[in-house]
């Protein structure tokens, strides 16, 4: 399909969506393409027990609040998915479908959106892909015979019930994929340094709080808060509660290197595995600005807010604490994709 609009987002997760409420309320052409058959983003994967970190109410998205959970505890990924393919439909975004953008790129005064379909040219450009995308692996020496998985690749613990495990990663990922296998497997959990839990009250809005008063301290010249990180790293949801109360996640530090059937610490100790899971994190999705040759630094290009400094009709959202406050969750993506679309909207009525 070849179009032009004024604006196009590339990704149709959570963050596409916000931008897409606050482009319809400016009363901007514009659409959003996503690589995905069906709504939902991220949410469509991950494994089968993850359950937000916050209640239906401190989860929503600009506009509409998610509906309450009909179940025990906080809601499931299905009940985000059926969130925002509802609210999409409410709002009547205009998103375009299994349209996988390949490369964004300069075409004189505007943007050519290349696709696996097509070409799209816009004025302005909205980059939301996640980082689900982008899993990172880091460099481990030595090889291993076994299983070796990402977070990405997790679905449940049935399949290791009685194995060998070795979960790798001291986040949110890794904390809760170790409860999860901490019942049924023989769990290793290695990470780089002690654990920190977050105290068991701070659920996610809490952490937008902190993210947002950290983003003011910054901008009014006040002492740096550290923000979320200050506090610690896992977020102490339910079941991680409940494993680690119960003496099931008993971390160690991280091992030196494989060696054939498993890891090996620099002490020298071993320890069989069959599989080893990597929580490792990821990393912003950008492969697709790589022909606009923008600087980047640690995978990131240089941004003032959400703005690319080198593009200025180019924006970055929902990749973490990168670009606002607490972006890559459902409640902190809507003020930041509020300030990318009011930039936006100076920049077209500028040009
Ligand atoms: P995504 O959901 O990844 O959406 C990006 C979309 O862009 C996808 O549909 C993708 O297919 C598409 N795309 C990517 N590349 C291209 C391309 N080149 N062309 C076209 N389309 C493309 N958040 C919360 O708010 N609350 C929580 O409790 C919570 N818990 C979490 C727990 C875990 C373990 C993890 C890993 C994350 C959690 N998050 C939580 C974070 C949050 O859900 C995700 O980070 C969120 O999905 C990010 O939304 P997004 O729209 O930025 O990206």
């Amino acid at each position: 399909m070849t179009g032009a609009a004024r604006v196009v987002v590339v990704g149709g997760g959570q963050a596409g969506l916000a931008a897409g409420y606050y482009l319809r309320r400016a009363g901007l052409d514009f659409v959003v393409l996503d690589a995905q058959t069906e709504p939902g983003g991220a949410w469509l994967h991950g494994w089968d027990s993850l359950r937000l970190f916050s209640p239906a109410r401190h989860s929503s998205l600009p506009g509409w609040p998610m509906p309450p959970f009909p179940g025990p505890g906080y809601p499931t990924a299905e009940h985000v998915v059926e969130y925002l393919t509802a609210y999409e439909k409410r709002y009547e975004l205009p998103i375009r479908r299994s349209e996988t953008v390949t490369a964004v790129s300069r075409d004189g005064d505007r943007f050519q959106v290349s696709t696996d379909t097509g070409n799209w040219f816009a004025e302005a450009v909205i980059s939301a892909t996640g980082t689900w995308w982008r899993p990172f692996l880091p460099f481990m020496p030595g090889g291993f015979t076994g299983r070796q998985l990402h977070t990405v690749d997790y679905r449940g613990p049935e399949e290791f019930a009685g194995q060998d495990v070795v979960v790798v990663g001291g986040g949110n990922s890794g904390a809760q994929i170790a409860a999860d296998l901490a019942g049924s497997a023989n769990l290793t959990w290695a990470t780089r340094r002690p654990p920190r839990y977050l105290p068991d009250h701070i659920d996610g809005k809490a952490l937008f709080d902190v993210a947002t008063h950290r983003r003011q301290a910054l901008q009014t010249g006040q002492p740096d808060t550290a923000g979320v990180a200050g506090l610690g790293d896992i977020v102490a949801v339910p079941p991680v509660r409940e494993a680690r109360d119960a003496g099931l996640l008993r971390p160690r530090e991280m091992f030196a290197r494989l060696d054939g059937d498993g890891p090996v610490w620099t002490d020298g100790t071993r320890r069989h595995a069959d599989a080893v899971i990597w929580c490792t994190g990821f990393r912003p999705a950008l492969g697709h600005l790589a022909p606009l040759r923008l600087r980047t630094t640690r995978g990131r290009i240089f941004t003032e807010g959400t703005r690319a400094v080198a593009e200025p009709g180019l924006h970055v959202l929902g990749y973490g604490d990168w670009t606002g406050p607490a972006s890559a969750t459902l409640i902190g993506v809507g003020m930041t994709s509020r300030a990318a679309v009011a930039d936006i909207t100076a920049y077209l009525d500028a040009g």
